[in-house]
Formats: C-alpha cells, structure tokens, sequence
C-alpha cells in the first residue's frame, strides 16, 4: 500500500524503523547518510507520518502539507552561512518551545548538524542545550552527511537513522518507475553517482550524451597551442551553463505546484518563498559542481582508455606507445587535481583554463 515512505527507495531498513518510531516517538531523530541518499526527503516523510493520526497514509490533509512543507507545525531552520551560527539556533530553539497549532507535533527541522561543530565559533552547545530540555510535544529531526567524533554528544541525544548511498541500479530501477525510457535511466543513473536528485535532472538532459563525448574529446583536440586550450576551456563553461536548464525548468515547476497548492489551501502565497528561491540557488550551485565533477572523470576515463590501448599495442621497443603510456598517466594525475581544486571552492573558468593549460602537453 502506498504511503509517505513509498517513494524512499533502497532504504528498506530505514523505513521499516521508521514507522515503528512514528507510532511511539521520541525527542530527537539524527538521520545520517552521503549525498544523494535523500536526507530531506526521508525527513519530510518521517514528519508526515508524525503529524498524520494515520503514521502517514500519504492521502489525508495532514500528509499534503507536510509534503508540500507548507505544515504551520513544521520549521526547517535555515542557515545563511557555511556553518550554523548561534543566533539561526538560538531561533531554532525558540520555535521549538512554542505550542503545536495543530494535534500533531512542533517539528524541527535542523539539517547539516555537522556544521555546528565548524566555523570560528562552534554552535553546537547552543544545539545540545535544545535536545536536554525538549518540551514534551516537540520533535527534532536533524540530518548530517556523516556523524563525526564532535558530534558525540548530541549524538548520544538523539535515536540515530542511516540511510545508505543509492546505487546506479536503484536509481535507473526508480526513473524507468517513474516513466524514463530504460536506455536513458542508466545513463542518466550512471552519470548521477548515487545522487537521486540528480539523476532525475539528467534523465530530462537531452545533451547529456553530448556533454560526456565533448568531455571525452578533449585529448584529441588539444594540439599544443593556448588558442585552443582557452577556446576549449570556454566551450566547456558554456556547455555548464546548458546543462543546468533542465535543473531550473524543475525548480520552476515546483515552485508552481508549491502556489498551487498553497492557493487551494486558501493562503494568498507560497509562505518560505524567499528560503525555498535561496535554497534552489545553493542547488544550482551546487549541480554545476558535480557536473564539472562528472566530466572530469569523463575525462579521466578516456586518458585512461588512451592508456590502456597504448600498453595493448605496444611492443617492448615501441617508444611511441610507452610515451602515450606515460603521458596519458600524467593526464590523469593533472585532471585529479582538479578535482581536489574542486572542493575547495575555486573559481570554475579559473579551474578550466589552468586545467586545458597543463594538459596541453600530454
Ligand atoms: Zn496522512
């Protein structure tokens, strides 16, 4: 039978522990899980089944609400900087003493906990004073990519889920669900590494077969000159700046769902409107990320093709082939720097140009 937890896929385990903790919860939840293991998503529902009188049918009033995060009951704490500031908890905290409107609970919603234990000045004991003197019908539900050592002690506050990373099969069995032709689901699944979200995005991509052959092009182009290099570089960039429509066609069409339905609930407008817009641009941003990520290792696949195909061909005196070999290995030490670079926030034309540059001698 289909209810809030339905669309959670590859998540058995945590599913079957949470409709046990909705019939009889708890004060604290800690949802753990990489990226794209659909943190939110498993949150909004575990909120679902805590509100309905259901355990979250996924068909009441109550369910759509939640869903649609337009729940009264329901604060999903927003953070403006890299890192939880005292103050963003301090509000938290005060949401968290008022008295539900409705029959459910006071939700809420902290996610990327991790980030109180970083920044120059640490939230988290404002975080852990919350979880010690929880009111009696308020609920936290926190999330974090992974539960380092300094998170003990909330930790220990909270009953822990973990969710798994989705595998390419998982992903591609839920697009070809969800209507996607079967060919462009494992593409798009492969291409997503174990980001659901993602997956979805580049299953609508048209051009992604095209992104992943201009990538894979590069060796051949690259003819020693600057000229080519910087042009290669910028046709790169552009080829960024395509790939992310179909993200905001997405994000455009949910926010036309969340006026809709706000509207047939009788509210004027979409209440977290600005926070839901801040939160689609921290998207963006972070979509472009992984797909330069992504074509880097696009890249890195055809230098090491190169590679492969040089030792196949070569005799021992072929000096030709060991050169390939060899430069092709170099190639690759180049592209995963980059990739390092990535992580660090660097300017993206910057990073491509220094990128084509350096492999211009192999
Ligand atoms: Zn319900």
């Amino acid at each position: 039978m289909a209810d809030v937890f339905t669309s959670l896929v590859g998540q058995e385990g945590a599913v079957a522990a949470m409709r046990q903790y909705a019939k009889n919860p708890v004060h604290a939840y800690l949802f753990s899980g990489p990226v794209g293991s659909s943190l939110h998503d498993a949150v909004m529902a575990f909120a679902a089944a805590l509100q309905c009188p259901n355990n979250g049918c996924g068909e009441c009033d109550i369910c759509r609400l939640v869903l649609s995060e337009n729940d009264a009951d329901i604060y999903v704490a927003q953070r403006a900087g890299v890192s939880w500031r005292i103050d963003e908890l301090r509000e938290a905290d005060r949401i968290s003493r008022r008295r539900p409107l409705g029959s459910g609970f006071q939700i809420v919603i902290l996610e990327e906990v991790e980030l109180t234990t970083t920044g120059t000045s640490p939230s988290a004991a404002a975080l852990l004073k919350s979880l010690e003197e929880t009111p009696t019908r308020t609920i936290f539900l926190l999330t974090a990519e992974d539960v380092p050592p300094a998170l003990d002690t909330i930790a220990s506050r909270c009953v822990e889920l973990k969710l798994k990373g989705l595998g390419p099969d998982d992903i591609a069995e839920l697009l070809v669900r969800e209507g996607a032709d079967v060919v462009a689901a494992r593409s798009a699944a492969s291409a997503a590494n174990g980001n659901l979200r993602r997956a979805r995005i580049l299953v609508r991509d048209a051009e992604l077969a095209q992104r992943i052959a201009q990538w894979r092009s590069v060796p051949e182009r690259l003819n020693g000159t600057p000229a080519t290099s910087a042009a290669l570089a910028t046709e790169i960039a552009r080829s960024l700046d395509e790939a992310i429509a179909p993200l905001q066609q997405m994000q455009d069409e949910e926010m036309e769902l969340r006026i809709r339905e706000s509207r047939e609930m009788g509210q004027r407008s979409v209440s977290n409107r600005k926070d839901i817009e801040a939160q689609f641009k921290r998207e963006q941003r972070r979509f472009r990320i992984d797909e330069l990520r992504f074509g880097l290792t696009a890249l890195t696949n055809e230098y090491r093709a190169r590679m492969t195909e040089g030792l196949e061909g070569s005799g021992v005196h072929d000096a030709r082939a060991e050169y390939r070999v060899g430069a092709s290995m170099k190639a690759i030490g180049v592209v995963s720097e980059a990739s390092r670079r990535l992580s660090s926030n660097v300017d993206e034309t910057l990073l491509l140009n220094d990128l084509m540059l350096s492999l211009m001698e192999f």
